[in-house]
């Protein structure tokens, strides 16, 4: 049976309609991405990854760490670690006693 043009006509308006409603729709979807990675952002911005609990930032000298306020675990942003590999030994003896917990 051969295919009239009107048929063809029709389909690739049918084809073009899903492919703009497909469009919009993987729009909304991106939009959702972008609002829920705000809202875990904002749910989990300096909160410990372990406890969930508040951190607070300490700076010692040019290094800043957050220290949990609960589990006092210490996380370190990009570059820190290296940072702090970076320094000497005596340095780090008195880093560590400085952000050592009170027992
Ligand atoms: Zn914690």
């Amino acid at each position: 049976m051969p295919i009239k043009p009107t048929e063809k006509e029709e389909e690739y308006f049918v084809r073009m309609d899903f492919e703009r409603k497909k469009r919009i729709e993987m729009e909304q979807q991106e939009k959702l991405a972008a609002k829920e990675k705000e809202r875990l952002k904002e749910l989990h911005y300096m909160k410990c990854p372990k406890c969930g609990m508040n951190l607070v930032e300490i700076e010692y000298r040019s290094i800043k760490v957050d220290r949990c306020s609960a589990c006092e675990g210490l996380w370190l942003d990009k570059g820190e670690l290296k940072a702090m590999t970076d320094l000497d030994k005596s340095f780090l003896d008195k880093l560590y006693s400085a952000f050592r917990a009170e027992t």
